[in-house]
């Protein structure tokens, strides 16, 4: 069978980026066709964000063990854990998670949900293989979110049955007694700490010399110093993975270490190579990919989005939504507007957590730029928490205090990471954010302290106390609002 369908939008893909496009299309009361190959149940709930959160959760809770001598627990060294059962027990949190993501998928799309695999003819011309035959869909436009795959390279083929992806992890029977993590990404650190505190012996390797991508030298340094403490890390080297007789081999110049398997997280391939792109005439960059905007998504001057992995920009959950949304909402449109995008902001919840926001500290201005500093052992709640080592550095522009970015390694850092990224955006000053009210004691007093370094490198306005604004300036702004 070979029919053609006509339809206003199609949305190829129904991962967080195509359901979120989704709802704009249907917002618009726009006909429309969404078309996955399965499975159902987008890749943040199915095998990412929420799989790998559980192991992080169950590995912290399972290392909080090591912390009781201290209270004078006795006895830990009695406690077992069975990890087949942990491993069990995510597997259905997980389940969770990726069915809601399925349901919502079927109930949002009904009959207009096509189970499968999509390629271009021509720009608005589709061509779907399904259980059910073959159909070509002509769409006045089109929504690609497709998604990314991880990337597995040619040298470990020869190893492949002792390699995992994060799409297999989560699956696996029994987990392995040791594994070597290839790429310390913000993926492959949360996975190697997650194991490791669940009791695995990782060893992690990357070419890169900081983990999670930091690129604060501070941040970096630090980062390096409190992970060690609970994997091996190989950094700033390339290890030979080979095979020996029952597992993997990793060695470098100076090193070598027999690991039971691999786990492959050296990065995510956006899912458009399948697509026909180049033979269906859209304009492709020079590694193959589409040219276009981050503010419309649209690819060229087509009518044809791209949201979400699928464009390669920033592959996360939350910037899959927002650009998901923005495609949907243009492909249900004449013409495409552009939409502002958020603050940056990245999070390895490795706990203490590991964050980038705004500004990276390689993409700062060379000069008129300070940076405050505050360090978790002057902290007195993450001292009580026993998270002494976080550090958090801000940065803000010399002539004002603007905020610009920041990075830290820190204890609760998903939360300093929000605050810092809501500020930065509203276009914040170090001295305004001190006019907000701090409790104690709370990790929040480490933004506080770092604003006022920040603070004491500015030259004074006045000499009101800091953090304090006379009633008049308070009333004045009051009344210019
Ligand atoms: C281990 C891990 C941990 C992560 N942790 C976080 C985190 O903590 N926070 C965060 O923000 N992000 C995290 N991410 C990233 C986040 O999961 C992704 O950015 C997000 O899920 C991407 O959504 P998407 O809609 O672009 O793709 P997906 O959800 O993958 O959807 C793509 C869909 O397209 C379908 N498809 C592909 N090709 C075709 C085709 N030719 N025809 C039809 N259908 C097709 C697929 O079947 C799939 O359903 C993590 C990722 C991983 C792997």
């Amino acid at each position: 069978m070979n029919t053609l369908i006509h339809t206003d939008v199609a949305i190829i893909g129904a991962g967080s980026a195509g359901l979120y496009a989704l709802r704009e299309v249907r917002r618009a009361g726009r006909d429309f066709m969404l078309i996955d190959r399965g499975p159902l149940g987008t890749t943040c709930a199915r095998v990412g964000c929420m799989p790998s959160k559980l192991a992080l959760h169950a590995g912290s809770e399972w290392a909080l063990r090591k912390t009781l001598p201290t209270l004078g627990v006795d006895g830990i060294d009695g406690l077992s854990i069975d990890l087949n059962t942990t491993w069990t027990q995510l597997r259905a949190q997980r389940d969770f998670f990726a069915n809601s993501g399925a349901s919502k998928a079927r109930a949002a799309a009904g009959d207009k949900l096509i189970e499968g695999s999509a390629r271009f003819l021509e720009p608005t011309l589709l061509e779907v293989r399904s259980a059910n035959g073959t159909q070509r869909i002509r769409a006045r436009a089109v929504v690609i979110a497709t998604g990314s795959r991880p990337v597995v390279p040619g040298w470990l083929d020869d190893l492949r049955d002792r390699t995992v992806t994060t799409d297999e992890l989560f699956e696996l029977e029994s987990l392995p007694s040791s594994i070597g993590i290839l790429g310390l990404g913000a993926i492959g650190l949360e996975m190697g700490l997650a194991l490791s505190r669940l009791g695995v012996r990782v060893v992690g390797v990357d070419l890169a010399h900081n983990v999670a991508g930091i690129v604060d030298p501070v941040i970096g340094e630090q980062t390096h110093h409190r992970f060690s403490k609970e994997m091996t890390l190989w950094l700033g080297t390339q290890a030979q993975v080979l095979r020996a007789e029952t597992g993997v081999i990793l060695r470098t110049e100076h090193r070598e270490t027999e690991v039971e398997r691999v786990l492959a997280a050296l990065g995510r391939r956006p899912n458009i190579d399948g697509l026909n792109l180049a033979s269906a005439g859209f304009p492709l960059n020079e590694r193959g990919l589409p040219i276009f905007s981050q503010l419309t998504m649209q690819i060229g001057d087509l009518p044809v989005y791209i949201a979400g992995d699928a464009n390669a920009d920033a592959p996360l959950m939350h910037e899959a939504a927002d650009e998901g949304a923005i495609a949907g909402y243009n492909a249900a449109r004449e013409a495409p507007t552009a939409f502002w995008r958020k603050v940056s902001l990245g999070i390895a919840f490795s706990n203490p957590d590991v964050v980038t926001v705004g500004t990276r500290f390689d993409a700062l201005p060379k000069e008129g730029v300070i940076i405050g500093t505050a360090s978790g052992d002057k902290n007195g709640r993450a001292r009580i928490l026993g998270a002494t080592d976080s550090v958090l550095r801000i940065y803000a522009d010399a002539t004002d205090g603007r905020l610009l970015g920041a990075a830290m390694i820190a204890h609760g850092g998903e939360h300093l990471a929000h605050l810092l990224a809501w500020a930065i955006q509203r276009g914040e000053t170090a001295h305004a954010l001190l006019e907000m009210p701090f409790y104690h004691p709370v990790i929040e007093e480490m933004l506080q302290t770092a604003l006022q370094d920040l603070v004491t490198q500015l030259t004074p306005t006045n000499d009101y106390p800091l953090g304090l604004v006379p009633t008049s300036a308070h009333l004045s702004l009051k009344s210019t609002d």
